[in-house]
Parts: C-alpha cells; sequence; structure tokens
C-alpha cells in the first residue's frame, strides 16, 4: 500500500486560539480513516487545512506525492480531493440533477468558447454529463435518481446528505472527505449511508475516505483507523479498539 495523503505537524492558529496544534498523520490509498472527538476540538479545521480553505500556520500537507499546503481550494479538488461540508452547501433552487453536474466542472473540457463556436461538442460532453450524473444518483440504497429533478432543497435531510456525497464524487476523486455526514440521519439512515460507503468502496477500491464522525455507528463500521482529536492535538491513533480504550479519549468524552 503506498501513502495518499500526508500531514506533517499541521498547526493553525486562529488569533490566539490554536484550533490545531502539531497534527501529523497519513492515510493509504483505498482506506478509511475516521477522526473523532469532541465539539470545537478541530476536526472540521483539519478539512478545510487540507482543501486549501485555510493556509495552516506551519506543517506540510502532501497528497499523492506533491505538496499541497496552502493551494488554493480548487487546485485541491483538481487534484483529486472532494468533501462534503458539515452544513449542508447544495443549491437549494437548482435540481437534484444539476447539482452533481456541477460537481463534475472541474473534469469538463467544455469552456465557454468551445459552447459558442462548437456546440455539437459541447452537447455531446453535456449528455455525457448528465449520463454520468445519473450514474452517481442511482448509486446507494435510495431513490435519489427518482428524484432527480426535484429542487435539491426540497429533499429530504438524509437524501441532501446523500445528495452532497454523490455532488462529491462527481469530480472523481481519490480522497473523499465527509464532515459528519450521518447528522440528522435516523439510525436506518445512518445503516444506509453506511452500506453505500461501503458499495462505493467495493466499486472504487483505491478511493480513500477520510469520515468525521461523532455517531459511534458509523465508526464501529470502519473501525480499522481511527484518530481522536481534542483541543486541536492528536491524542490517539490506531484501530478503533485501542483508541476507544485509551484514558485520554476517555477523559476527553466523559470530561466534557
Ligand atoms: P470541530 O469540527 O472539531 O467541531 P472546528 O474545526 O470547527 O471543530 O473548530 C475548532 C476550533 O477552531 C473552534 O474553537 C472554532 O471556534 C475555531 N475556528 C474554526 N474556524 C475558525 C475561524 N475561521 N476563525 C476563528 N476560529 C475558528
Ligand atoms: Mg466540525
Amino acid at each position: 500500500m503506498s501513502t495518499l495523503l500526508k500531514v506533517e505537524n499541521v498547526t493553525i492558529q486562529f488569533g490566539g486560539l490554536v484550533a490545531l496544534n502539531d497534527v501529523s498523520f497519513s492515510i493509504e490509498k483505498g482506506s478509511v480513516l475516521a477522526v473523532i472527538g469532541p465539539n470545537g476540538a478541530g476536526k472540521s479545521t483539519l478539512f478545510n487545512v487540507v482543501t486549501g480553505v485555510y493556509k495552516p500556520t506551519s506543517g506540510r500537507v502532501t497528497f499523492d506525492g506533491t505538496e499541497i499546503t496552502g493551494r488554493p481550494s480548487y487546485e485541491v479538488v483538481e487534484r483529486g480531493i472532494a468533501r462534503t461540508f458539515q452544513s449542508s452547501r447544495l443549491f437549494s433552487d437548482l435540481s437534484v440533477l444539476d447539482n452533481v453536474i456541477i460537481g463534475m466542472h472541474t473534469r469538463t473540457r467544455t469552456g465557454v468558447l468551445t459552447a459558442l463556436f462548437r456546440p455539437g461538442v459541447a452537447r455531446r460532453e453535456m449528455d455525457e454529463c448528465v449520463r454520468k450524473a445519473e450514474s452517481l444518483l442511482k448509486l446507494g440504497s435510495g431513490d435519489l435518481f427518482e428524484q432527480r429533478y426535484r429542487p435539491a432543497g426540497t429533499l429530504a435531510q438524509a437524501d441532501r446528505r446523500r445528495l452532497e456525497i454523490a455532488r462529491a464524487l462527481a469530480s472523481q476523486p481519490k480522497l473523499l472527505l465527509l464532515d459528519e455526514p450521518s447528522v440528522g440521519m435516523d439510525e436506518t439512515e445512518t445503516d444506509a449511508l453506511v452500506s453505500d460507503i461501503i458499495r462505493l468502496r467495493k466499486e472504487n477500491p483505491d478511493l480513500s475516505v477520510i469520515l468525521i464522525e461523532h455517531d459511534m455507528r458509523v465508526v464501529d463500521a470502519f473501525p480499522q483507523h481511527v484518530m481522536c482529536i481534542d483541543y486541536g492535538s492528536r491524542i490517539a491513533e490506531g484501530d478503533y479498539a485501542t483508541v476507544r480504550a485509551d484514558p485520554r479519549v476517555q477523559e476527553a468524552y466523559l470530561g466534557k
């Protein structure tokens, strides 16, 4: 196995607050890492640093052999990292299908000039986009495909979260970052989400996933590699049983 993402000694400060403190970890191609930790620990900040939303105060991020520290988000997406956000960032007035098509823009060649002067090429590429978007919507257990012409804002909460994953996948990432994907889901929906992720990995054995989760049912399903962050520091890493048994992890959860 080879390393896909390497985070080395990343620190980021917001004014006097150290949101991440000397955090290091790496993830192998084709594996899943679950990141846990109390509210405000720095988990979402970690995604923001990896995806170029924030530039770390110090430290390095290397993806697929290239240093990407502080590179702009669009470049990070082009290199193969896609994410979902803790709170939904869908275009609620656009259809479910269009939301996925928007996620593809980094992988399409058609620019304004092609659309103007070679409409046939643009048309064919658009048809291809629709076909791919539809197949992404068929992925998983739910019925997103059936709802593809509805405005995304009218979907049920769990379906909106699943649509965000479909949209992230539209950029054909090597690494998928999911920020609390099970938020707002009941147990049945959470189990369906877990099956979706398992199926996705079966279909794309090289895809790596980093999952921020507060729902231990989800972490239980991906127990091989778990990291716990508290007050910006990595306090434990290993398989889930080891991490869970760590006194610092228990204190982080029980102490609040
Ligand atoms: P988590 O996702 O683990 O709940 P976050 O990464 O969202 O935590 O936040 C970690 C800490 O960093 C919090 O104290 C939060 O208020 C702070 N923080 C995050 N982003 C910013 C920002 N842009 N400016 C100032 N403080 C921030
Ligand atoms: Mg968060």
